[in-house]
């Protein structure tokens, strides 16, 4: 599919379950993806990104952003304590906050630097042993828990297990989300977004349906 397909069908789906037109945003995830496509996309006017390696957004956005204005960046992978404060110099979000040491480091360098990107607390709904990710039983608690440190918590994101129903997990995250008190909900990628939005997702999550099929090499 291309941006402008997969922008209509975010219409479709807000406009489908009755919602605000433009309320869900979305993140082209460019992890893995040669960097003309990436270019390209820019080119269509695209500027919210998603990747999920510091490292390598840090090797391909600082360019970008001479070229282009206005790029707003997301990191939506696993974060090493190491890799923190890079990704909150280098990124306006992070989709995955997944453990309280994590959380005490972010409130640190926010102290430090004098500014945080926007969090999402990223919720194992399947509870799934190889998954990052608060269980949904310690999540509550994990929200207050920022709270106490001041962190600007956005809401919650996850990432379903392959083989179940995708829907059932986005349910559970928007009822956890309600109950305290969060509106922002990252859910649905490529193969599932439409069904995320008529569960209330707010940041949509697409990769390969826009770019094509990754390159795992580069
Ligand atoms: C890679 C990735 C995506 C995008 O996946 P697609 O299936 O290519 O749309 C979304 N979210 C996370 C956390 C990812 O790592």
């Amino acid at each position: 599919m291309s941006l402008q397909e997969i922008r209509s069908a975010i219409a479709k789906a807000e406009s489908d379950a009755g919602r605000t037109p433009g309320s869900v945003t979305l993140i082209a995830v460019s992890k893995q993806q040669p960097l003309e496509r990436v270019e390209a996309v820019l080119d269509e006017g695209q500027r919210i990104f998603g990747e999920n390696r510091v490292q390598e957004a840090a090797g391909k956005w600082p360019d970008f952003r001479t070229r282009y204005d206005g790029i707003e960046l997301h990191i939506i992978g696993p974060l090493q304590s190491n890799k923190v404060r890079q990704a909150m110099e280098l990124a306006q979000a992070i989709h995955s906050v997944d453990r309280p040491k994590l959380a005490t480091t972010i409130a640190r360098i926010a102290q430090e630097i004098g500014s945080c990107p926007e969090l999402f607390i990223q919720v194992n709904t399947g509870e799934e042993d190889q998954k990052a990710g608060i269980a949904p039983t310690d999540t509550d608690a994990f929200v207050a828990e920022c709270r106490a440190l001041d962190l600007p918590i956005r809401g919650l994101m996850c990432i379903p297990p392959v083989e179940e129903e995708a829907a059932l997990h986005f349910a559970l995250l928007a009822k956890i989300a309600a109950r305290n008190g969060l509106d922002g909900l990252s859910m649905g990628m490529s193969g599932d977004f439409e069904k995320a939005i008529a569960l209330g997702a707010t940041h949509v999550r697409v990769g390969s349906a826009i770019f094509g099929d990754r390159n795992p090499l580069r």
